[in-house]
């Protein structure tokens, strides 16, 4: 089964990256992209660049920034082995009015795999139906996920909510961030359910994105973006992970009948935003050539050992888009089958993230 989860239209933009050795290492045109390029099905890094608009937010972001290179120097890039963070997650399933397992509305089996998934690629467990975990500087994150066992009031919960939005048409006709130009136009949606951020990892399963359709939508999904995430430091209800309903949970045999889109049946863009949400960048990050970032701790990714590469070609598990790229890497574009690396010095930044800063 082809799993181009990153991409359909990639090389629209790859035509236009060239890999030119020793010319540019930064890009002032893809850090100051306001929109994903057709087919992108990422948008975190630019939520991110519209949040940093704010001096108050850009500061607090430098401060992260500085403790987490501190943290880094001074435990040689690693923290101490054996000490695993559990993350709380509730999903709040944003449904067109569905059953409850219908479509947008999915079910709490599939949200579970979703954190049986999480916890595969987190904690490097053994393949999965026949997906691939063998890269070159794979680690064991050593953070694992679970459904919320209580809700913000003490009270019992399975760990998903559920919230009909069949009476807001603005959100059945356009989703989230139904404009490129309004980047925040998630924040009624997210005041209205929100669950404390420094307590929980809050999911948004919602049914559509910037004006894409779902699958289970007329005309159907063609492309484009899946789910994004606020890096640490945003403010809440901002500090969330929202992800379009078909790309949460695991199913990559079909066999459990989940909704999920085909291509990215995996769970693997939603292991990607958690990243984001966890702090890391893409591999690519600011750079459009393949010459490394210097210096490698502040540019680029800010992670010194994942070898330099460009946004890329995508899809392809076997050709590198750079001659050293990790295109194992979960922070690349790539196809879910491959990914399955996250490296030390990732692992370092959300470390610290988790332990000291989210207080999760
Ligand atoms: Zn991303």
């Amino acid at each position: 089964m082809t799993r181009n989860f990153l991409f359909t239209l990639f090389f629209i933009f790859s035509a236009f990256s060239f890999f030119a050795q020793g010319t540019t290492v930064y890009s002032p045109q893809l850090i100051n992209n306001t929109a994903p390029f057709p087919g992108e099905s990422c948008a975190s890094e630019y939520a991110e660049n519209e949040f940093l608009k704010d001096p108050a937010y850009a500061q607090t972001r430098a401060n992260f920034e500085a403790q987490i290179q501190q943290y880094i120097q001074q435990n040689s890039g690693s923290r101490a082995a054996g000490v695993v963070y559990t993350i709380p997650v509730v999903f709040h399933v944003m449904h067109s009015g569905e059953a409850i397992g219908d479509s947008t509305n999915i079910s709490y089996p599939q949200a579970l795999s979703c954190i049986n998934a999480l916890n595969r690629d987190f904690r490097r467990t053994a393949a999965d139906g026949g997906i691939a975990n063998s890269g070159p500087l794979v680690v064991d994150a050593e953070i694992e996920f679970c459904m919320a066992q209580r809700d913000p009031n003490g009270n019992a919960t399975t760990g998903v909510t559920r919230h009909d939005m069949s009476g807001d048409q603005d959100y059945l006709d356009s989703g989230v961030y139904h404009t490129a130009a309004l980047w925040r136009s998630d924040f009624s949606m997210k005041s209205s359910v929100n669950w404390d951020n420094t307590q929980y990892m809050n999911v948004w399963v919602v049914n559509k994105i910037r004006n894409l359709n779902n699958i289970y939508s007329s005309g159907g999904y063609s492309g484009g973006v899946q789910g994004y995430a606020y890096f640490p430091g945003a403010p809440s209800p901002y500090d969330e992970v929202v992800m379009v309903s078909f790309a949460v949970g695991n199913d990559p045999t079909g066999a459990l009948g989940y909704n999920l889109w085909g291509p990215t049946d995996d769970n693997r863009v939603f292991t990607h935003e958690v990243g984001h949400y966890l702090n890391l960048y893409h591999t690519f990050s600011g750079t459009d050539s393949c010459t490394q970032v210097i210096p490698c701790a502040t540019g680029g990714d800010r992670c010194c050992d994942t070898p330099v590469t460009t946004v890329g070609a995508g899809n392809n598990c076997t050709a590198p888009v750079c001659p050293l790229d990790n295109k194992e890497n979960y922070m690349q574009y790539q196809n879910g089958s491959c990914a399955s690396d996250f490296t030390p010095d990732q692992l370092a930044c959300f470390s610290w993230i988790n332990l000291l800063l989210r207080k999760l």
